[in-house]
């Protein structure tokens, strides 16, 4: 994937700094955005969140 590079930084879940993160998208608070990045196994709970969203979507009725 272009334009989504490793790099050495603070995860915004674990908080830790000694490992690579990866941009996961801007965070918006009080209409300020700033970009957040997360470790790998951060990653992987955001995918399992994402993914858990979208089969809730998908299990509501259709209106
Ligand atoms: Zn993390």
């Amino acid at each position: 994937m272009t334009g989504r590079q490793w790099i050495m930084g603070t995860c915004l879940l674990c908080r830790r700094s000694d490992q690579l993160v990866i941009f996961i998208g801007p965070v918006e608070v009080g209409g300020l955005s700033a970009p957040v990045f997360a470790c790998g196994d951060c990653c992987e709970w955001c995918r399992w969140v994402v993914h858990s969203y979208h089969q809730r979507l998908d299990a509501r009725p259709a209106m």
